[in-house]
């Protein structure tokens, strides 16, 4: 095969039941490497070692192919390669673009109510509605860092979205699905909306942006097909991926599938998981049909 043959993938993260949210997801990327002759990858994304499980990973493996979903081996498990997140993160660090960020999730809560109750407005919000992180740390002196650090008081990486930005110039992304208003085409979107974003914690030595964005690259991915909900952390993976000298892939985002109360699925909804829904007797054409994809699964 040639270097242009496209390479998609499934990323699912095993901390809950697959809902017909994923299903809908894996089977558009599938659709789409046949449509183009292109590989499909599995990525297990269990950088979150508290909520991630085994039986959660192989039930997804079972769903998946129950599914039809038929994924290349071996299959990128995220937490075996911290190292690969590391060296990304030392790397933005020797570039003065981290830094260590010593407030707590309190301490961040506690500074944005005073700050919204003196100012009598509210303090800015990411596109998930988070305060932004107010960065009262990124300009400590190098003195100060090292003798907190050295102390053991704990701390996340941040990256220093000012630089960061202006380091990197303009940033975009072509998309051949759709944003939440229908945005498509050539997108850009400034990611200095997200404020200074974790890349690692002590807990978690590495962000999802981070992870997501260097393992794109090292899988050679050329296409990332996904949820909607992610379209707007795509400004955060361009940049750094601009930062670290990385390839861009093109992006489709797909709708989302609503529950018939019309919230988004989530994997506490036990009632559409995958496996459920086999146990009640659906078929993978159900799901097909429930998620609005053309035709059972047929062989390519
Ligand atoms: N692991 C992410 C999730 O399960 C998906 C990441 C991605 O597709 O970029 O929501």
């Amino acid at each position: 095969m040639s270097d242009a043959q496209p390479v998609f993938r499934f990323a699912p993260s095993p901390n809950g039941e697959l809902h017909l949210g994923h299903a809908y997801s894996a089977l558009a990327n599938q659709a789409m490497a046949r449509a183009t002759g292109g590989r499909l990858l599995l990525r297990i994304e269990d950088i979150d070692r508290a909520r991630s499980t085994a039986t959660f990973e192989r039930q997804i493996e079972a769903d998946l192919a129950w599914l039809g979903f038929a994924w290349e081996t071996p299959v990128r498990r995220q937490s075996e390669h911290f190292d690969d997140y590391r060296a990304a993160l030392d790397a933005l660090t020797e570039a003065g673009l981290a830094y260590p960020a010593f407030m707590t999730r309190g301490e961040i809560r506690g500074f944005v109510e005073r700050r919204e109750t003196e100012e009598g407005r509210p303090w800015p919000r990411d596109p998930d509605g988070a305060p932004l992180y107010p960065g009262l740390d990124r300009d400590l002196s190098d003195g100060e860092r090292q003798a907190r650090m050295a102390a053991g008081e704990p701390f996340a990486w941040r990256l220093d979205m000012r630089r960061a930005t202006a380091m990197a110039g303009a940033l975009g992304w072509h998309e051949t699905g759709a944003g939440p208003d229908g945005e498509a085409g050539e997108i850009s979107d400034d990611p200095g909306r997200w404020g200074d974003v974790v890349l690692a914690r002590k807990d978690t030595p590495t962000s999802y942006h981070l992870a997501v964005t260097v393992d794109d690259a090292l899988q050679g991915v050329t296409h990332v097909v996904r949820g909607r909900d992610l379209f707007f952390a795509t400004s955060v993976h361009r940049l750094l991926q601009v930062l670290l000298g990385l390839p861009a892939p093109i992006y489709h985002h797909h709708d989302l599938i609503f529950g018939e109360d019309g919230r988004k699925l989530s994997k506490s909804a036990r009632d559409l998981s995958l496996k459920a829904l086999r146990e009640a007797g659906l078929t993978p054409a159900d799901v097909r049909r429930m998620v609005g994809l053309p035709g059972a699964a047929a062989a390519p």
